[in-house]
């Protein structure tokens, strides 16, 4: 199948959404001017079930909702629209609305970019002592975008590339001199939408296995967007030979995918590519955040777990959506995420509770919401860093106020103290780091 991109120039394109209102496709335009819109001909012929539109769980994962922007600004660019205001005052309007859609969470610039001599690696991140993050420059875009994407911003064109990095031997020295690091995880964007040579490019240097790099780990959502990129595309074939180079190099290599909801796992071509790459000798494991409208049942996690291990796919992190974008569409509390969990696990079998979760993606660090407990008359929040700045706090558990709400750590409080354990500290690292 021939890749075709979809993009808001081509939403009129579409035999399918002709069917809708005239009001929804205007809306959906609306929507797309703020945040990244860009779907493909597979997702819109094999993934989309078009007689459940708008509830459909992979429409609402690719295309624009009304309920994404706040009513007051859909109401204002559709005001803007309607009485053919000139594109500047347009664009003023959207840069301003995105700005109050935190479009830089946690501090990922100012904290994770390393610093040497003075000099920023810009491509890497650098953040748990074992594991360096790699953001090739060629690899910052992706087959499709999901509306709850947590880099919206750098796909709406607000920065300019703030990670890419472009000289493979720049990431190979930073090995050499930092021995801890075992973990490669070259991610985007998506790093497959680079083509193999280029790929290459980054992956061989590698697998002389620099300092002391044992793993490398691709970041891509291909599998459930566009599965042909591993088996049918002009260069899936020179893919799969890389990914044998590199577990012959002794390397472990993990595909680190993306599945949202079961159906991404139910066609014929996904399947194939899921069998292409695990006789490469490469792993796959999965990972996705637990957002409102896609995924928040306990019957589409356990049914996802379930074929995943049917496939032969390892469950990995189950995500809370991070506080940026249209998070509030998405939200789904600390309290309801727990109980998804809770009850799909225990719906598995051990093979697939290898998965962790509810986890906040946070600053400090990734923080597990591990539990609901009573003590005496009161309720808390029983949490533990799975991942922290500092590997001190990893495994330890700590308290917070019972709050139905809460859905970030930033709303969180202290369950009878005044911090938490690592907050001062945590507060020394920012403050060093803002002042490099
Ligand atoms: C999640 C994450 C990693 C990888 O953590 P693992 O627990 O090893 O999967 C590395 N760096 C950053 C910045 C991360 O957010």
């Amino acid at each position: 199948m021939k890749f075709k991109a979809i993009g808001i120039n081509q939403l009129d394109s579409i035999e399918q959404l002709k069917d809708l209102p005239a009001e929804y496709t205007k809306v959906l335009k609306a929507v797309s001017m703020v945040l990244p819109f860009r779907a493909n001909n597979y997702i819109v012929d094999e993934l989309i079930d078009w007689n459940n539109i708008p509830e459909d769980p992979i429409f609402q994962l690719t295309f624009p909702q009304p309920g994404m922007l706040k009513k007051e600004y859909l109401d204002q660019i559709l005001d803007l629209i309607d009485s053919n205001a000139p594109e500047s005052e347009l664009n003023k309007l959207i840069n301003s609305i995105r700005e109050e859609m935190n479009p830089h969470p946690a501090m990922q610039v100012e904290m994770n970019v390393p610093r040497e001599q003075g000099k920023e690696h810009r491509g890497m991140q650098h953040k748990y002592p074992e594991t360096v993050l790699l953001f090739p420059k060629q690899g910052q875009i992706c087959s499709a975008y999901c509306t709850y994407c947590f880099r919206w911003a750098q796909f709406s064109g607000m920065e300019d590339l703030h990670f890419s990095a472009s000289d493979p031997y720049e990431l190979v020295r930073y090995l050499e001199s930092h021995p801890l690091v075992t973990d490669v995880l070259i991610t985007g964007g998506d790093p497959l939408t680079m083509s193999t040579r280029l790929l290459r490019q980054y992956i061989e240097p590698l697998l002389k296995k620099p300092g002391n790099l044992r793993s490398i780990r691709i970041g891509t959502k291909f599998l459930s967007f566009w599965p042909y990129r591993f088996t049918t595309d002009r260069d899936a074939e020179d893919l799969m030979s890389l990914f044998r180079e590199v577990v012959d190099s002794g390397i472990h290599l993990a595909l680190m995918a993306h599945f949202t909801h079961y159906r991404e796992l139910e066609t014929e071509a996904v399947r194939e590519a899921i069998l292409a790459i695990r006789k490469t000798g490469a792993e796959i494991r999965s990972q996705s955040p637990v957002v409102k409208h896609i995924n928040d049942s306990a019957d589409v996690w356990s049914s996802m777990w379930q074929k995943q291990v049917e496939l032969g796919i390892i469950p990995y992190y189950m995500f809370m959506a991070r506080n940026t974008g249209a998070k509030e569409y998405f939200s789904v509390t600390a309290a309801e995420a727990y109980e998804i969990f809770t009850d799909a696990i225990s719906r598995v079998s051990g093979l697939g509770r290898t998965v962790r979760g509810p986890v906040m993606s946070c600053s400090p660090g990734k923080v597990l919401i591990d539990g609901i407990v009573e003590l005496g008359s009161q309720r808390a929040f029983a949490l533990k860093f799975l991942q922290g700045r500092n590997p001190d706090w990893v495994n330890r558990i700590f308290l917070a106020e019972y709050d139905e709400k809460a859905d970030w750590m930033d709303q969180f409080i202290p369950f009878k103290e005044d911090e938490f354990f690592y907050e001062e500290e945590y507060e020394e690292m920012k403050q060093q780091a803002l002042a490099n």
